[in-house]
């Protein structure tokens, strides 16, 4: 009898379903969808119902189970038991996560707990006879991977920013669940939340992106790329070259090691294009790049590439952008 692929809901700042997991959803329900399995969402959370009601836009049926000790521990640690008890329960085939903290921590211990591999930080996935094929970059993008469970049971985590979400034809339901037992592994108490206030907002939701590196300068010169990116209702990225300055925080940091995006509009000033950064953006819709060299690497890529000093292009487009505005 075809069993079942799940997919895990993972609560996101507003207390809603997090973005990542409505792109797990869209994921898991293409690998259902081919491999002839049921499809099924799973929240864990101190307040599961509205990610639950969220997840059942993508999945026919989310199953939601309270647990209050989420509103304020780690949640992966706890997720996984909770998780890993269900599925011993029900025995799914496939879990499918987001790959990002939670995610990770998530993949961990169900893995452990469950005896499950965990195929990790997919960019795609398909179905094959034998379960899912899942892609991953590997090597700063230089190389794909394809691999496959050698069992008939796996974990996957999906990258966040690789897949766009869709939700289903029809709206699924959502029941609750519990199950039995103690939470016996260690939990990480959550002391504090602090909003970081570097950016106008997550570089992962942001539509618009305005990315400084190298040749920006200094940190001064993010004050500039804070200001343009400010007019277009969008957020600050960088490269490497810029974070390991101290121009500006790791979590602006696009590319390799640091994040994936995927945004309408990329703007790239002075940053040349290399593949490290290059896997982190090359899925945004449009890449715009002002650089003065016109053999950037950034040129091979970029749907628009403005050759010139951007300490005189930026400022006119300010300028530009701010009369618009009056
Ligand atoms: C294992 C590993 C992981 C890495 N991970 C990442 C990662 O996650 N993200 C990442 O970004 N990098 C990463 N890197 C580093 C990466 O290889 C590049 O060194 C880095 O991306 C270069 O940053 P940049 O484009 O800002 O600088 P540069 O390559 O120095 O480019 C600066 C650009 O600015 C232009 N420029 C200079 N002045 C001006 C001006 N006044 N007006 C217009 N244009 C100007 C230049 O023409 C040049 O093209 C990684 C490297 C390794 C080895």
């Amino acid at each position: 009898m075809p069993g079942s692929i799940w997919v895990h809901g993972e609560i996101g700042a507003d207390g809603g379903l997090a973005r990542i997991s409505t792109e797990v959803a869209t994921v898991g329900r293409a690998l259902a969808e081919a491999g002839g399995r049921e499809l099924v969402g799973v929240v864990v959370s101190a307040e599961p119902a509205a990610a639950a009601a969220e997840l059942a836009r993508f999945v026919p049926r989310v199953m939601a189970m309270t647990e209050p000790t989420t509103a304020d521990h780690a949640a992966g640690t706890i997720v996984g038991q909770r998780l890993a008890a269900l599925a011993q329960r029900e025995q799914p085939d496939y879990i499918v996560t987001g790959a990002g903290a939670e995610g990770r921590d998530l993949a961990g211990v169900l893995s452990a707990l469950l005896g499950w591999g965990v195929l990790a930080n997919a960019t795609s996935a398909s179905w094959s006879d034998d379960g899912p094929l899942v892609v991953m970059s590997v090597f700063g993008g230089k190389l794909n991977t394809t691999s496959g469970f050698t069992g008939s049971r796996g974990i996957v985590t999906v990258r966040p920013n690789v897949a766009t979400a869709e939700p289903a034809a029809t709206p699924g339901s959502v029941e609750p669940v519990s199950v039995e037992g103690e939470l016996s592994l260690p939990m990480v108490k959550v002391v504090d939340r602090i909003e970081e206030a570097t950016a106008a907002a997550p570089i992962e939701e942001a539509k618009v992106i305005v990315a400084g590196g190298r040749g920006i300068g200094g940190p001064d010169g993010f004050t500039m790329v804070q200001e343009l990116a400010g007019l277009l209702h969008g957020a600050v990225g960088a490269t490497r070259a810029a974070v390991d300055s101290g121009w500006i925080g790791y979590s602006q940091q696009i590319g390799q090691t640091g994040k994936i995006v995927k945004p309408q509009l990329y703007l790239a000033l002075g940053v040349s294009g290399a593949i490290q950064h290059k896997v982190g953006m090359q899925t945004a819709e449009t890449i715009v790049a002002i650089n003065r060299d016109p053999d950037a690497p950034i040129a091979d890529f970029a749907d628009v590439v403005v050759v010139g000093d951007l300490f005189e292009v930026v400022p006119a487009l300010i300028a530009e952008l701010r009369a618009r505005q009056v």
